[in-house]
């Protein structure tokens, strides 16, 4: 179920991100999903391309791929599918240049084996690539997950480099719910026209 006005603020950050992407991306753009697990995100990104532009989506483990090949199969037409890349890569290596969002949903595959997480190094050097990559007005969003241990780490490495971006480049924003132990945080950063 889509979110609309003020509930989408109350609702998760999965939610609120998704309603995010809905503002950002048009049919035609270049997309990376850089944490593909097992496909949900890339799912809504792909149905708001419409089979037009590229979406582009990392994981280290063939199982997230699998998964989410077997997810896109299941819900995406022919012509939605064509559209998508699946690249068994470290986020490290993203390359799409003027890419509209590339999105991190950090941690590990749901439901898969916990002891293989995004780590703070690769994921704070892919995100640095990334607000390279991104076009103007491009976004980049990433949701983290201080319920475990590598994740908790993770969050303060993203608000670190959060908080030191340049604001006459960068606008940047963060939601999470204050009063819940460890609630799963967003990050947006939105790079500023030339
Ligand atoms: N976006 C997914 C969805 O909607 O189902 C959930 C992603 S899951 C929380 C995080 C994923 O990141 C896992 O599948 C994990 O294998 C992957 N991952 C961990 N380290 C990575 C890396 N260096 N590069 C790319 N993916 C990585």
């Amino acid at each position: 179920m889509i979110l609309k006005g003020i509930d989408v603020l109350f609702s998760n950050v999965i939610k609120l991100s998704h309603a995010i992407f809905q503002q950002v991306v048009k049919p035609g753009d270049v997309i990376v999903d850089a944490t593909c697990g097992n496909g949900k995100d890339a799912l809504f990104l792909a149905q708001l391309l419409q089979g037009k532009g590229r979406l582009v989506v990392y994981d280290i483990q063939q199982e997230a791929l699998d998964r989410a090949k077997n997810h896109f199969e299941n819900h995406l037409l022919i012509e939605e599918r064509r559209i998508i890349e699946m690249k068994l890569c470290s986020h490290e290596y993203i390359q799409e240049e003027g890419a509209k969002l590339f999105h991190y949903n950090l941690g590990y595959l749901p439901n898969g084996d916990k002891q293989i997480t995004t780590c703070r190094a690769s994921t704070i050097a892919s995100i640095q690539k990334a607000l390279e990559l991104v076009s103007p007005s491009g976004v980049v969003s990433i949701v983290c997950y201080p319920g475990h241990e590598e994740g908790a780490e993770e969050l303060l490495c993203v608000d670190q480099l959060a908080v030191n971006l340049d604001p006459s480049k960068w606008e940047v924003c963060t939601h999470y719910s204050v009063n819940r132990k460890k609630a799963p945080r967003l990050f947006l950063f939105r790079k500023r026209q030339d």
